[in-house]
C-alpha cells in the first residue's frame, strides 16, 4: 500500500504502550441484561465468521490465545469483553455474521443480540467492521453498515489478510472499501488495512484506538 503515514510517532508510540498494557478477558456475554457496565470507553470489533477476527485481536495484543477461536462451540453468539490497561478501555469482541447461507437470515440473528448492545452503549466509542481483503465489501457487510447507520454507531473499516493480497490488489480492495464508505453515513472516512501474520497496519490501528480514548 502507498499511503501516507496516518499518525505522528508519537501516536503510534501511545498506542503501542496501550496495547502493551495488561488484558484481561472479562466476561462472554449472552444477553443484554449481563453486560458489564458501561464505566469506561469501549471500542468493539465485529466481522463476518473466519474474517480473521480473533487473530487481529490477538495480534493487536502480541498474546496467541486471548481471544478465543471463533468456531469453538457455543462461543459464536457471545459478546466478549476484554478490559485494557487495567480499566482504561473494554475491547469487545462481537459475535461473527454471515455463516448461513442466507444473507438476511444471518444479519437478522447478529441482530438481535448485537444491535441490542450497540443501541444502548453509550460508552462504546466506535466499532471497527473487519472485512476479509480477497472479498472486499459484500452483501451481507452492506447489511451490518445499514444496521450501524440505523443505530447511530460510528464505525470504521479494517481489511483482513492483506498479506495474501499483491499491491495492486491490495490498492483496488481499499479503494473499493473507501467508495462503499461515501454512501454510509455513521462510516469513518478512513480504512485500515492489516496482517495479522505479517503485522502490517496494527501500529496504525492501535493508535487508532488510542486517539478515540
Ligand atoms: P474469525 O472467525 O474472524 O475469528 O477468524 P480467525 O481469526 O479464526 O481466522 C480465520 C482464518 O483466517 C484462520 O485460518 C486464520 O489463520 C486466517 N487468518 C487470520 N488472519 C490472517 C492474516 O492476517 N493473514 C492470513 N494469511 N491469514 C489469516
Amino acid at each position: 500500500m502507498t499511503s501516507p503515514p496516518l499518525f505522528t510517532d508519537d501516536q503510534i508510540e501511545a498506542g503501542r504502550k496501550l496495547f502493551a498494557a495488561p488484558a484481561v478477558f472479562v466476561k462472554g456475554v449472552v444477553g443484554v441484561q449481563h453486560l458489564p457496565p458501561g464505566d469506561r470507553p469501549e471500542i468493539a470489533f465485529a466481522g463476518r465468521s473466519n474474517v480473521g477476527k480473533s487473530s487481529l485481536i490477538n495480534a493487536l495484543l502480541s498474546r496467541k490465545q486471548l481471544a478465543r477461536a471463533s468456531n469453538t462451540p457455543g462461543r459464536t453468539q457471545e459478546i466478549n469483553f476484554f478490559d485494557l490497561a487495567d480499566g482504561r478501555l473494554f475491547l469487545v469482541d462481537l459475535p461473527g455474521y454471515g455463516f448461513a447461507s442466507a444473507p438476511r437470515k444471518s444479519v437478522d440473528a447478529w441482530t438481535r443480540l448485537t444491535l441490542r448492545y450497540l443501541r444502548g452503549r453509550a460508552t462504546l466509542k466506535r466499532v471497527f467492521l473487519l472485512i476479509d481483503g480477497r472479498r472486499g465489501v459484500g452483501e451481507v457487510d452492506l447489511g451490518i453498515m445499514g444496521a450501524l447507520d440505523t443505530a447511530a454507531v460510528g464505525y470504521q473499516i479494517v481489511l483482513t489478510k492483506i498479506d495474501k493480497l499483491k499491491a495492486s490488489e491490495a490498492s483496488e480492495i481499499h479503494l473499493g472499501a473507501v467508495a462503499a464508505l461515501k454512501r454510509q453515513p455513521a462510516a469513518h472516512p478512513r480504512v485500515i488495512a492489516t496482517s495479522s501474520e505479517r503485522g502490517d497496519g496494527l501500529p496504525d490501528l492501535r493508535a487508532e484506538i488510542e486517539a478515540l480514548l
